[in-house]
């Protein structure tokens, strides 16, 4: 046989017929396994060509091998759980709060069955989503009245542009923040059509100053809850109190952004002490904004709050439709503002608030429980501590404020120069898990804050699957 007779890829056809690829179709559908095997086989097409294969590399056997694998990772969900054990409990690129059972079900319901979304049932006429919740936020809030947007960002943009367009936003340069990504209080001003009238400097305005800035072109007042940042020593801030009648006294509202807004005072539960929606309004500030996912522990949402005056305004601005919420986020909200009708057992069913609470004492038997599991996973090449950590809430949430937790701490016991890749290896093995542990790097130590982890047996169940590369 001469050595120059060439391999021919086996057709699409012969392949598809063939015994390896009948369970493929039957599975994940004949569309499917077809689209895969063409791609696959002209990736192969040139190295078939060039000599580059064997024969039993190109057999239907293995060609339905390599796309069997192909079909599980495109059917696998893009849309992941993952083991949050930063530290951050209200992370933000993992989804902030999770749900209370509540509302999960609500969820559920909301999601199965057709429902009462803008359907008074009283009536039998229409309605409006925004009467879902308004009853319990005004009992939770003092509020006059209430509506609902996608989330906070939504509601400062639609409140600044229902109440201020084509009009001066007085607001002071301590304010004038940076909430992550793409939103910034100047920008979102901008696109709102309100024109920003910065007044006093970064650390220090004073009540003299806005009053200044007040003029015929002036549309409101704002204040943003410097959520994400602190700035201490030589500082003055006008109280709300102070700045409401301020504004009232010229005939302007005055907006407040919480950001985080906490629906009840934390401190009761041994937590930093954050303005509450309440104390705002009951300091005169006429909108307040807030989110549902951050400390409140709801779906993601904006929620304006304040005078019925101007909400009506807000809520007849055409935006208002686009940035509206949809059902399912109705359904979790309500049921989340039903438990804070019992602050005695919201800590223990809001998980966001159980998780903020959780005792030290408690996370570290938990750390001394898993460290031996960790370290016999590692190996000689890492130490691993059970050591007391410092979390932090997140989402801009009492930015310098420190919780309190316990973490594993994984050492490599490598060269000072070798640490670096080490470390890197270590945390994209975690990754790669079926649920992908999230850590954080730190002071040349990997460590998993364990506050998060109450799925212990599913964290511990898949341990001996990780592969770190050396
Ligand atoms: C987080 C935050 C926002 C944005 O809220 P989202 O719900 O993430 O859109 C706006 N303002 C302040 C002060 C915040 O802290």
């Amino acid at each position: 046989m001469s050595a120059s007779v060439a391999l021919r890829l086996p057709s699409i056809d012969g392949l598809l017929r063939h015994p390896a690829c009948l369970p493929l179709a039957e599975r994940y559908g004949r569309e499917a396994l077809l689209a895969s095997l063409r791609q696959l086989l002209d990736e192969l097409r040139s190295s078939v060509l060039s000599g580059q294969l064997s024969a039993v590399e190109i057999s239907p056997e293995v060609l339905a091998g390599r796309v069997g694998e192909r079909l599980v990772q495109q059917q696998r969900s893009q849309v992941r759980r993952v083991f949050n054990l930063t530290g951050t409990v209200l992370h933000t690129n993992l989804g902030r709060a999770l749900l209370p059972e509540e509302a999960i079900e609500a969820v559920q319901m909301a999601a199965r069955y057709p429902l009462n979304l803008e359907f008074d049932l009283a009536s039998g006429k229409r309605g409006d989503r925004d009467d879902l919740i308004e009853g319990l936020i005004r009992e939770l809030t003092g509020a006059e009245a209430v509506t609902v947007v996608n989330n906070n960002a939504a509601a400062v943009l639609l409140t600044l542009n229902s109440l201020g367009a084509r009009k001066e936003g007085i607001i002071s340069r301590g304010e004038l923040i940076e909430i992550g990504g793409a939103f910034r209080i100047p920008d979102i001003m901008a696109r709102a059509g309100v024109r920003l009238h910065e007044v006093g400097t970064t650390n220090r305005t004073h009540a003299r100053d806005y009053e200044a800035a007040i003029s015929s072109r002036s549309g409101l007042i704002m204040r943003v809850h410097a959520s994400n940042y602190s700035i201490e020593g030589f500082t003055a801030r006008v109280q709300t109190a102070e700045l409401a009648e301020l504004a009232h006294r010229h005939g302007l509202p005055l907006l407040e952004d919480l950001g985080s807004g906490s629906l009840l005072d934390l401190t009761r539960w041994g937590l930093p002490a954050e303005p509450t929606v309440r104390q705002a309004l009951l300091d005169g500030a006429d909108i307040v904004t807030f989110s549902g996912d951050k400390l409140l522990g709801g779906p993601q949402a904006g929620l304006i709050v304040g005078s019925k005056a101007l909400i009506a305004k807000i809520k007849k601005n055409p935006l208002k439709r686009a940035l509206r919420v949809d059902k399912l986020t109705l359904a979790a909200l309500e049921a989340v503002l039903g438990l804070y009708r019992d602050p005695d057992r919201l800590a223990e069913r809001l998980p966001s608030l159980r998780l903020l609470t959780r005792a030290q004492a408690d996370i570290f038997a938990q750390a001394s429980r898993l460290q031996p599991a960790m370290a016999d996973v590692l190996g000689e090449v890492w130490r691993v501590g059970a050591v007391q950590s410092l979390g932090m809430i997140g989402s801009g949430s009492q930015p310098v404020a420190r919780l309190p937790s316990a973490a594993l701490c994984l050492r490599p016991q490598v060269s000072r120069r070798l640490r670096g890749r080490h470390l890197l290896n270590l945390e994209a093995a975690l990754r790669a898990l079926p649920i992908p542990v999230l850590g954080r790097i730190d002071d040349d130590a990997l460590w998993l804050d364990l506050r998060q982890l109450d799925d212990e047996p599913a964290w511990l169940a898949q341990l001996p699957l990780l592969q770190v590369a050396q």
